[in-house]
């Protein structure tokens, strides 16, 4: 028979980490495996409880060996993830179900870890109870493990399914943070998740490893098959399988652009300045060394958001002051001067699992005990923390960031604690600065945006995070890709927001700054020179293009627009005036 070329095929999804790479496709949906629902022969249960047993052993088997296997930094990450996958297959209740359905429903083994699996998530779903449903993905993925145990015989098949990542592309479903960063240290090349937001902490980690990522792209379930040859481009947001040789030549195009990008001589850390004479800071969100080296060489004047949790997410305890003072060192001296922005832990209950935090199961973990709110609740975890901080702040200039702050009393009590921790270093003769360090707040609830008057009198500056900001304000998860419509931080309601708090800070005379996904979207930069925000902390790759739109701007002319732009009462007119603002 002559052999039929492989079709081109095209799908769209929303762009969540830039970028263009090759590899072949490697599926992780839920059907990949082929399940036999004909009915058991009684004769054949006690063979196919052997079967299952099997299954189950070398599944765990698999686990231990991976846990094993795993060394190095990011791998760390991986670790607590793999330990709930064990807990899972261990769970009594699990087999005893499982058995039931072959002795008594006549079910084939396969059919019975499906029908368990169905079963066991729609009960976590009619809970409602958020750490059930946190543990959905994990229930699917280790049913997944077993059903691939019961496959016919493949060598090796832990090998097959982490080795055999180099050079892959991940097609998923929504994967969890701990996860991509395991498997880009295994050579993954990209994702196309089928569900999921841009603004996901999944993405934002893509985005930071560079692993090109698209995301919302439904169709790639039943599209791709396991192997195909896939052209990724996280820029364009197209997913393209059986490229043709002028897709190539595009990536060709696209490799040779980077690599002369690559060569150019670093930018000097010095800030932007628009065409009518204002300066405008440009620094980094950072906190993986190879990221804080992007940082300096892209330009950055610091980091503007060290993200803390990275710390508390690679290990199943709680770090320890030595710890943290370890990594906030490497990152001072990575920095050499330049300053850093260090945020207090902000992990709520739905990302805690794990981490050896203490957090009771919430309806509704983004409205819980989050960030600050965690931190008061638990003063000996934060004092561990601001201590790291106080004693790394000899080794530079750096400033304290608490996120989800609310009221200015939740400033004035970490003060507090800071002042104590303060006075304790120095009693114990630690080296540290004689005085605090500048104490700021995140402006990502709303009723902080409206009380930034206040605010301001307990803080140093204010940095405002649209990502949960927008959640807040629109009242649409930043997690739920069903919600991209309404999740929009370009919302004129946002805008609003954005322009009342750059007003009290101007008045106050204390720094602001945004340091949200929006700071490095480009086109919106506009947007925000003209509310009067003066600085920006984003994803090292972005500065470039951000700088570029600075220095082409006017910020005489950007201001003109501001009683439209604060009139504006839909993302329509917004964009509008966006595209005013943009003709030369
Ligand atoms: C934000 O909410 O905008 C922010 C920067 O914090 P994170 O994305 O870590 O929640
Ligand atoms: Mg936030």
């Amino acid at each position: 028979m002559p052999q039929t070329l492989a079709r081109r095929r095209v799908l769209e999804g929303q762009r969540a980490a830039p970028g263009m790479v090759l590899g072949r496709v490697r599926l992780q949906l839920a059907q990949r495996h082929h399940v036999d629902d004909s009915p058991l022969p009684a004769s054949e249960t006690e063979q196919e409880l052997a079967r299952l047993d099997a299954a189950l052993a070398h599944a765990r088997g698999e686990l231990t060996e991976l846990r094993q296997r795993l060394h190095g930094e990011l791998a760390h990450e991986a670790k607590p993830f793999l330990d709930t996958h064990a807990l899972i297959l261990d769970d009594p209740e699990l087999r005893a179900g499982l058995i039931d359905l072959i002795r008594k429903g006549r079910y084939r083994a396969d059919a019975a870890l499906v029908a368990q699996r169905d079963r066991l998530i729609e009960l976590f779903r009619r809970m409602d109870d958020p750490y059930l449903r946190a543990r959905e993905d994990d229930l699917s993925h280790v049913i997944a493990r077993v059903l691939d145990a019961l496959q016919p015989v493949v060598a090796n098949r832990e090998e097959r399914r982490m080795a055999a990542r180099l050079g892959e592309i991940l097609v998923t479903e929504n994967p969890s943070p701990a996860e991509l960063a395991s498997l880009a240290e295994r050579g993954l090349r990209g994702v196309v998740a089928t569900a999921g937001s841009i603004y996901s902490h999944a993405a934002i980690l893509a985005r930071s490893l560079h692993l090109p990522m698209l995301c919302g792209v439904a169709e790639a379930d039943g599209a791709f098959m396991d192997g195909d040859l896939l052209l990724l481009d996280g820029d364009g947001g197209a997913a393209i399988a059986h490229p043709t040789a002028r897709d190539l030549s595009m990536l060709r195009q696209w490799q040779r652009s980077q690599a002369a990008r690559s060569r150019r001589t670093p930018v000097p850390a010095k800030p932007a300045r628009t065409r009518d004479g204002e300066d405008v800071f440009l620094y980094a969100n950072a906190e993986l060394p190879g990221e804080i080296a992007e940082a300096r060489a892209m330009g950055a004047l610091g980091v503007g958001l060290y993200r803390t949790e990275l710390l508390y997410l690679r290990q199943k305890s709680l770090p320890g002051e030595d710890e943290q003072y370890a990594a906030l060192r490497e990152l001072m001296i990575a920095l050499d001067g330049a300053p850093a922005t260090l945020r207090t832990l902000d992990l709520g209950a739905d990302k805690a699992i794990g981490t050896g935090l203490e957090m009771q199961p919430e309806a509704n973990p983004a409205l819980g005990v989050r960030g600050v709110r965690h931190a008061l609740r638990y003063p000996e975890i934060l004092r561990v923390q601001l201590r790291a901080m106080l004693r790394a702040a000899t080794l530079g200039p750096l400033r304290i960031l608490l996120p989800m702050v609310t009221l200015p009393e939740e400033v004035a009590a970490v003060r507090e604690h800071a002042h104590a921790c303060l006075q304790q270093l120095h009693a114990e003769g630690v080296a540290a600065p004689p005085e605090l360090p500048p104490i700021g707040a995140m402006v990502e609830v709303p009723a902080a945006a409206l009380g930034a008057r206040a605010l301001l009198r307990e803080c140093d500056f204010l940095a405002i995070g649209t990502n949960d900001l927008t959640q807040y304000v629109l009242a649409a998860d930043r997690n739920l890709g069903a919600l991209d419509g309404l999740y929009d931080p370009r919302h004129p309601a946002l805008l609003r927001l954005i322009a009342f708090v750059s007003n009290m800070a101007r008045r106050s005379g204390k720094p602001l700054s945004v340091c949200g996904e929006i700071a490095g979207d480009s086109s919106a930069l506009p947007l925000l020179l003209a509310l009067g925000i003066r600085e920006l902390s984003m994803l090292p790759a972005r500065i470039p293009a951000a700088r570029a739109v600075v220095e082409a701007s006017d910020c005489a002319r950007l201001h003109i627009v501001v009683p439209r732009l604060l009139r504006a009462s839909s993302r329509a007119e917004i964009e509008a005036l966006l595209c005013m603002l943009q003709q030369p």
